[in-house]
């Protein structure tokens, strides 16, 4: 297949950065790649796992002659890091990241680009609870939407060529209004990690259950919790401090329900939990229906995000 980029550069060496070079390398997407990371060892792993072709020690390095750069850092990096690389991106490159909310990460990068490039963030919905080059791997996109959030004055050629990339790594493309985007997944993935994390954190909380007795009986449901709650503290702090505004707006209604629910409880009114679950259960049916998900009873399934 001809390569989509001739050349391209990771900022961030990661389970994301690390799966798109591996879908790149294997569709032959890319030219050539390289990648900065933070850390000697990141950059080294990726090298011996020829992830990339090069590695730099100063992002600025990376983005050099790159036809495209995609930031693959937690989001609370990306704006210091836009600063670092502006003055030497490419004219006619274009640029993108994979943070997991839009609005901030447009306020971030943005005003830090020069008019010359093309900005298409983007944002896969696909990941592990893992983190590190070595947790990525080329099939993670495989079936999984990736949503771009142009801005309005977006080069259409530019945005139709990234969306050409996602789509040869395996990936459905659509495209989303950024604040819109930042809603939906406060109330699809951002919500759901929070009530995970607090979910495990009381378990570890209650002194009554110990340690053993929750991992030796944990049910399915908890065991889940366990996982989501095990993705990287980097990434989730900084999801949240920047989905502020709509995680609130999903944890608010969240909580009336859940007042509501409790109350069926103690009334003892099991009709209105009835009718809840079975209205909760159509919609994990509809989930099923559109590909999301198998209808398979395992709880061990490796993309969540
Ligand atoms: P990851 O595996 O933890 O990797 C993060 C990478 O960023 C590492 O290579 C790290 O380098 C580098 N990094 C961190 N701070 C940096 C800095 N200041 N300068 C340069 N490099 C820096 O993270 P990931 O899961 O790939 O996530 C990357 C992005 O994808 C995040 O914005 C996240 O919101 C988004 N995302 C994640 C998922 C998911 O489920 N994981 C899904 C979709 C989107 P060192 O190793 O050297 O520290």
């Amino acid at each position: 297949m001809a390569a989509i980029y001739d050349k391209v550069a990771f900022l961030g060496l990661g389970l994301i950065a690390s799966s798109m070079a591996r879908a790149m390398r294997e569709a032959g997407l890319a030219g050539w790649m390289g990648g900065h990371a933070r850390t000697e060892k990141t950059r080294k792993t990726a090298l011996e796992l020829g992830l990339v072709d090069a590695v730099f020690s100063t992002a600025a390095e990376a983005v050099k002659d790159a036809d495209l750069v995609v930031f693959c850092v937690p989001v609370g990096a990306m704006e210091q890091l836009a600063r670092e690389v502006a003055p030497h991106l490419k004219a006619g490159a274009t640029i993108s990241d994979v943070g997991s909310v839009k609005g901030a990460v447009i306020r971030a990068i943005g005003p830090h680009l020069p008019k010359d490039v093309h900005f298409v963030p983007a944002h896969p919905l696909a990941g592990t609870e893992h983190s590190g080059p070595e947790a990525g791997f080329a099939s993670l996109f495989q079936n999984r939407w990736c949503l771009m959030t142009p801005l309005p004055d977006t080069d259409e050629a530019a945005i139709r060529r990234l969306g050409m990339l996602w789509e040869k790594m395996g990936a459905k493309v659509d495209r989303m209004e950024a604040g819109h985007h930042d809603l939906v997944l406060a109330v699809t993935s951002h919500a759901p990690h929070l009530i995970a994390y607090t979910m495990v954190g009381v378990a570890d909380d209650l002194k009554r259950v110990t340690e053993s007795e929750v991992i030796n009986y944990s049910a399915a449901g908890f065991r889940d919790f366990t996982r989501i709650a095990a993705s990287d503290p980097t990434m989730w702090r900084d999801v949240f401090l920047n989905n502020r505004e709509a995680t609130l707006e999903i944890l608010g209604r969240f909580t009336e329900e859940l007042f509501d629910l409790q109350r069926a409880i103690r009334r003892g009114d099991g009709q209105q939990l009835f009718d809840y679950f079975t209205r909760t259960r159509a919609i994990r049916r509809g989930i099923i229906e559109a590909g999301q998900d198998t209808g398979a009873p395992d709880f061990g399934r490796v993309d969540i995000d």
